[in-house]
């Protein structure tokens, strides 16, 4: 697509985010409309989406029962003050969540914080930490851990711990910051189906930065269980365990990132499910609403909730908060998307097609450049040798490629991401990788 479509909107006043602009607005890809696993784009061609949207529509797209939900909470309340005041519906969900928390009903992270976004979420947890630590007499303990290559979102904290060299670059960073290495291993860990088998002991890093900076500096660790954002790195065997022993050593909060993992991208409801590793907080977004509407939620253990809601009665307990915290309307479209997630099993339905998922899209590691190929639960990261002195270019000319011959993905770097609605059927999976691989070929 060279043209802008002829009725296409005037283009320039929206200054898109994370987009380079110029080159967008030359040949813009627009969406007019979405029905189950496809897009119609601004020029009426159907595309399948591989993406989720941007990992978010997990139950696929025009769910009518959401849109309804939507609307009638609308019309009976649309809005109330967020602070000391409430309605039923956020308390309504928050106990819904609280019912299918990360690592069951023993885990205890069945305390709930509603913002409006990933980011918000990320930057409510690493709070929550502080205060917590404040609030037990740790009050030293100010420093917060991320993790080279994590992506924690677009607010100063979670630009901070984040790893991602291109988003920290502009910004000054929050003082006392560190990072643990990241995980991804190309010469031991090369085209493995699911976790990794390698790599465990790179947890040892936070015992080196507890040596170096000492244990009553630092209040928490952040990390996403698969980060997907910096291209589906999923964490080896045993590593959380040993980052999970390591926090407990030394008095340091645990917190999982799963605003991609989190509601049944790995199979399982959370990626703490998965792992079978129970951390003090998890944050969620995505598909909290099915992307319907903007929202996050922050599940955090009883311990850390209780420790802070104790002080004076009448104090505040954690002083923060959003206008949008639990809006009446995002808590509908929550509710809707989590009846959904039951009744049609879709927080599972990963795991029976991972085998199927995983097959097919290794499949196509002999395509020219492809130097990686990872896949867990309905995610995958096909890694291309890059470009000469281009980053990021060829995987670039795949994303277009596909585009233009009907198949929605992401690139980062030079990594393909994939990430489809868990509804997407053994067909259409085969369909994503019958595309990509055409466009992997073609773009040498
Ligand atoms: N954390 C993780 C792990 C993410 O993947 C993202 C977004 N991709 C965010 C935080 C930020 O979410 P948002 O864009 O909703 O602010």
């Amino acid at each position: 697509m060279n043209d802008a479509p002829a009725n296409a909107p005037r283009l320039d006043a929206y200054w898109m985010p994370f987009t380079a602009n110029r080159q967008f607005k030359k040949a813009p890809r627009l969406m007019s409309s979405a029905e189950g696993m496809h897009y119609t784009s601004f020029d009426g061609r159907k595309i399948l989406d591989g993406s989720a949207g941007l990992w978010c529509v997990n139950a696929g797209h025009g769910r009518r029962e959401i849109a309804s939900a939507v609307e009638r909470q609308l019309s009976t309340l649309d809005f109330a003050p967020s602070f000391q005041m409430g309605h039923p519906i956020v308390f309504d969900f928050a106990e819904r969540l609280a019912a299918m928390a990360p690592g069951g009903p023993n885990a205890g992270l069945d305390r709930i914080f509603f913002t409006g976004s990933g980011s918000e979420s990320v930057d409510t947890a690493l709070k929550i930490a502080l205060a917590y630590q404040r609030a037990i007499g740790q009050g030293t303990r100010t420093r917060l851990i991320g993790r080279e290559r994590g992506y924690h979102g677009v607010g100063f904290g979670g630009v901070s711990v984040g790893g991602m060299v291109n988003n920290r670059r502009m910004f000054p960073q929050l003082p006392g910051v560190d990072h643990l290495r990241h995980t991804h291993d190309l010469e031991k860990n090369a085209f493995v189906k699911g976790v990794p088998e390698h790599g465990a002991e790179l947890a040892d890093d936070l015992e080196r930065l507890v040596a170096l900076h000492g244990a009553e500096t630092i209040a928490a660790v952040i990390v996403e269980p698969v980060a997907g954002s910096t291209g589906v790195l999923i964490s080896p065997k045993g590593y959380l365990e040993r980052l999970r022993a390591i926090c407990d050593r030394h008095g340091i909060l645990l917190i999982f990132d799963e605003v991609i993992s989190g509601f049944g991208r790995l199979g399982t409801p959370f990626a703490t499910d998965y792992y079978g590793v129970i951390p003090d907080i998890v944050t969620t977004a995505k598909g909290l609403t099915n992307g319907a509407l903007p929202m996050g939620a922050v599940f955090c253990s009883r311990k850390l909730h209780d420790g802070l809601v104790q002080g004076p009665e009448g104090a505040i307990e954690l002083f923060h908060g959003y206008t949008y915290s639990g809006h009446p309307a995002a808590c509908a479209a929550g509710l809707a998307t989590m009846d959904i997630y039951d009744r049609e099993g879709l927080l599972t339905r990963g795991a029976e097609l991972a085998g199927h998922w995983a097959d097919a899209i290794h499949s196509l590691r002999d395509k020219g450049p492809v130097i990686d190929i990872r896949t867990i639960g309905l995610m995958a990261g096909v890694e291309l040798s890059p470009r000469e002195g281009a980053v990021g270019a060829r995987a670039y000319d795949v994303f277009v490629d596909c585009f233009e011959h009907g198949l929605l993905c992401r690139y980062t770097g030079d990594t393909i991401a994939l990430s489809p609605p868990l509804i997407v059927e053994p067909g259409q999976i085969d369909e994503i990788v019958e595309i990509l691989g055409v466009a992997i070929a073609r773009a040498h």
